[in-house]
């Protein structure tokens, strides 16, 4: 499954939205020096700035206090050229990752991470919705899976994976599986997947005889080793799978698409509030 002409699709179809709505901004907020997060951040910038978004980068040192962090997303809540927000996790270890989140404005929060965007997903009501599971739903219409009745199987209980994608699979019929660190037996659960979304951080963690054949096996794991980036899934399932994305190549550009349109949709969002206030 490609990923990347996908997301290239959905990258156009941005710009064309964002000619149509004027000037758009993205923030983001990094705290301390995570060389990941820096690769993450600037990747997003990139795409924001090659679709006419205009992005803002905030840099926190590692020592940042909680008051000071939520005090720079206040700001940002008040700035109008601010569409969307962006805090990039993990948080150093002495800031409460969750108060943060609470605090970005929930029609600003482009993670779909804040409790009224995840609990609307949750009452099937979604608004803002994280973008990975965006990309995964996409990935899996673009190639006509059938999800009506097909046994879903989810390897991870991240709020910003694992969690909204069960949401996304099982509001369009699917029967979900959840799996996660306690499953006990990872193997007899993935084999009756006809879809199966892994997203566990652990190279090689599901391997090709784990795979049900003629399966779409969605690979989220970004997993950085001597070999260069790897998945969470043995690229050898791919003979295995009846779709399969690749990594690089697969989710990853397809969440960088689907952060994109979600700023567009939060400015719409946003602009739909000022009207009917200003009503
Ligand atoms: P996370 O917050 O670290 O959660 C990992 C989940 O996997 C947890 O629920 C954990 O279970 C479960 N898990 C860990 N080891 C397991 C095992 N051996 N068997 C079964 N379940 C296991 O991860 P995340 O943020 O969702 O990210 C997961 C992976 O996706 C990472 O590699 C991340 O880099 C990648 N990612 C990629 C993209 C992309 O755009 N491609 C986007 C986001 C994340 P417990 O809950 O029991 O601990």
């Amino acid at each position: 499954m490609d990923g990347k002409a996908l997301a290239e699709r959905v990258r156009a179809e941005v710009r064309a939205e964002v000619e149509q709505l004027g000037e758009l901004g993205l923030a983001t907020v990094l705290v301390g020096d995570d060389a990941a997060s820096e690769i993450y951040i600037r990747r997003k910038h990139e795409a924001a700035n090659e679709v006419g978004i205009e992005s803002l980068d905030i840099r926190l040192p590692a020592s940042t206090t909680q008051e000071a962090l939520e005090a720079r997303v206040a700001e940002l809540n008040a700035d109008p050229s601010v569409h969307g927000i962006l805090v990039q996790l993990p948080l150093p270890a002495q800031l409460d990752e969750e108060a943060v989140i609470d605090t970005i404005d929930p029609l600003k929060d482009v993670d779909g991470l804040h409790p009224s965007n995840a609990g609307r997903l949750y009452l099937g009501r979604p608004r803002l919705v994280p973008a990975t599971p965006i990309g995964i739903m996409a990935l899996l219409a673009r190639y006509d899976i059938e999800l009506d009745g097909a046994t879903a199987v989810v390897i991870g209980r991240s709020n910003i994976v694992g969690k909204p994608v069960a949401q996304l699979l099982q509001q369009q019929h699917a029967t979900v599986i959840m799996c996660h660190s306690h499953t006990r037996d990872l193997e007899r659960e993935t084999l009756d997947a006809d879809v199966l979304v892994v997203a566990a951080g652990h190279a090689a963690l599901v391997t090709a005889d784990m795979v049900r054949h003629g399966s779409a096996v969605i690979d989220v794991g970004m997993n950085r080793t001597d070999a260069g980036l790897v998945g969470d899934v043995d690229p050898v399932a791919m003979e295995v799978a009846g779709h399969m994305t690749p990594v690089p190549g697969g989710v990853g550009p397809m969440t960088i698409a689907c952060l994109l349109r979600n700023t567009v949709q939060a400015a719409r969002l946003q602009r739909t509030a000022f009207e009917f206030r200003s009503t």
